[in-house]
């Protein structure tokens, strides 16, 4: 009994207060939503660096900054990540119909995305390797398009493709309606133009000149 006096005595931070919930992240115990971001960050593959600014200071609607943070950060709700919440699913990707959708797959290396990229890349001739995760793919994009004229219009490539990609997705998932690849991509194209009017409206000329330009 004595013992277990003394070990109470050495507990010095026990006293009466009522129990609470601290959110064990910050010293003082409050939740922030600076702390939140943090971890959820350094949840995903690439734990060293995150393409922070490249997201949220993009020059592309808010609404899609928020997308491609959830694409960056594996957390869209693709089949892969149904799954894991406990979806019973049987995975096809909706566009090649042959590999299991998951983030990297859908965004990155499907044959039918993969077109998508591969079309601003021979607008700009570059050398280009895929990268494996959809967090890496920013670093890699703006460090090509440093040399262009218009870099800024050439940073809104990723997420217009993204996009593109997500809006025919949920149509094919969720409506079974599907548009061949040349559709797709004069969607992908006008939502570039249109973004680059309104958000680097500065010499735009002629889509054609426009498209030369980058
Ligand atoms: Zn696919």
């Amino acid at each position: 009994m004595i013992q277990f006096y003394n070990t109470l005595e050495q507990a010095k931070s026990l006293n009466f207060e009522e129990d609470k919930l601290l959110w064990s992240l910050d010293k003082d115990g409050k939740f922030k939503v600076k702390a939140a971001y943090k971890m959820l960050n350094i949840s995903t593959e690439t734990k060293e660096w995150w393409p922070w600014k490249m997201i949220w200071k993009g020059k592309i609607p808010h609404k899609v900054a928020c997308f491609i943070w959830l694409v960056a950060s594996q957390a869209v709700l693709t089949q892969d990540n149904l799954m894991k919440r406990g979806r019973q699913l049987c995975s096809r990707c909706f566009f090649c119909e042959t590999e299991i959708e998951t983030v990297n797959h859908l965004f990155l290396h499907c044959k039918v995305t993969r077109k998508l990229w591969q079309w601003f890349i021979n607008l700009r001739v570059i050398g280009w390797a895929m990268p494996r995760y959809t967090s890496e793919v920013l670093a890699c994009w703006n460090r090509d398009g440093n040399q262009s004229k218009h870099k800024e219009r050439w940073k809104i490539v990723p997420a217009c493709i993204r996009w593109t990609i997500w809006k025919e997705r949920n149509q094919r998932c969720f409506e079974n309606k599907s548009i061949p690849f040349q559709s797709i991509k004069m969607n992908c194209l006008a939502t570039f133009y249109f973004w680059c009017i309104h958000y680097v409206p500065k010499d735009i000329g002629e889509i054609t000149l426009f498209l030369d330009s980058l």
